[in-house]
């Protein structure tokens, strides 16, 4: 079968392996469909310090059951999540599962650019396979893992009903969050992006109006122009550029929160005046990835069709042409999501 992996510093390549056989409790599923994530083009600079494994957007069909696996059969069509938290630590018990210890030590074997894989028992035995409706296509599969981030993060700012939202950074889980937010009651959604494409993707559906993040004072005019001078209740950091997070600081209403969304550049660093944060009660929440609760209640949205998203997937790439779907998904003004296609994604 064929491989995606990182090669080396900014490189992905193709291998041929021999098919994975499923031990017991595990669950062996052939690739539809997996979209490539900016944390992946992130792995494929060398500038994520987690685990170097890419791929976890994947859907797919199952190919085989290990001894044991119950409540699945062969040829499903699923989900599968790459990270599960253990329930037991002081994080989990905390509520805080995406930041347990064992979290992202879970994972797909070997990742999910790869025409077949092993999904490992911790992983199902925890509920990390979802079985898809069929009203939920593998486009949209693709985008349960991102939206699932997003309602993580929408729960854990406490989204009030009616609240003012800015998202800054409008790639295709940037547009999830505002059409979730949408979704979930928001008020007014502004966002802002360098991408032209991106910025008319969210202005079509999720967000009501745009600026061009070139220019931050534009930015501000629309903030302001929406919220009488206040600042909005919630602004959102969907990028890994720092300087958004001081924007996002500077256009928040006093008492309002930043959530920290998108994954920062490694070694960035914030020069802020703590006295100003500090007289306005701006709450700082980052949030990173997800859970199995949250990602069964996106794709119950999803299903329900009260979550669209198909939209999102700009291109389509067979697995061998794994190395041209990241040059693509690098380039903002040409693609919104990509998704790498395998065997499985005509059936
Ligand atoms: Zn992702
Ligand atoms: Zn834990």
């Amino acid at each position: 079968m064929k491989v995606g992996l990182l090669s080396g510093p900014g490189k992905v390549a193709v291998e041929e392996r021999p098919d994975p056989a499923p031990g017991p409790g595990e669950v062996i599923v052939e690739l539809a469909a997996c979209g490539v994530c900016g944390t992946d083009l992130e792995k494929a600079k060398g500038s994520y310090r987690a685990t170097q494994v890419i791929g976890h957007e994947a859907v797919g069909t199952v190919a085989a059951l290990g001894p044991g696996v119950s409540g699945l059969s062969v040829g499903a069509r699923v989900f599968a999540h790459h990270h599960v938290p253990c329930y037991a630590c002081p994080a989990c018990h905390a509520g805080a599962y995406t930041y347990c210890p064992s979290y992202s030590k879970t994972n797909l074997d070997p990742g999910g650019f790869a025409e077949k894989f092993r999904v490992p028992a911790v992983n199902v035995n925890r509920g990390a396979i979802l079985p898809l409706a069929s009203a939920v296509g593998w486009d949209e599969g693709t985008l349960i893992e991102p939206a699932g981030c997003a309602l993580t993060a929408l729960r854990g700012v406490g989204l009030s009903p009616g609240a003012s939202v800015l998202v800054l950074g409008l790639g295709p889980v940037g547009i999830l969050y505002a059409r979730l937010a949408r979704t979930l009651g928001a008020g007014w959604i502004g966002g802002a992006d360098l991408s032209s494409l991106r910025r008319s993707a969210a202005g079509r559906r999720g967000v009501d109006a745009v600026a061009d993040a070139k220019n931050a004072e534009k930015v501000r005019q629309l903030v302001q122009l929406a919220t009488n001078g206040r600042g909005v209740d919630l602004a959102v950091v969907a990028t890994s550029a720092s300087a958004a997070v001081g924007l996002g600081m500077s256009l928040v209403r006093r008492g309002g929160t930043v959530n920290l969304f998108g994954l920062p550049e490694a070694g960035s660093h914030l020069d802020e005046d703590l006295q100003s944060l500090y007289l306005r009660g701006v709450r700082v929440i980052p949030s990173y990835a997800t859970t199995e609760r949250d990602l069964a209640e996106v794709h119950a949205l999803l299903a329900a069709k009260r979550l669209e998203v198909r939209d999102l997937v700009s291109h389509h790439l067979p697995i061998d042409k794994l190395p041209e779907a990241f040059q693509l998904a690098s380039q903002p003004e040409k693609a919104l999501r990509v998704v790498v296609t395998g065997p499985a994604f005509g059936e």
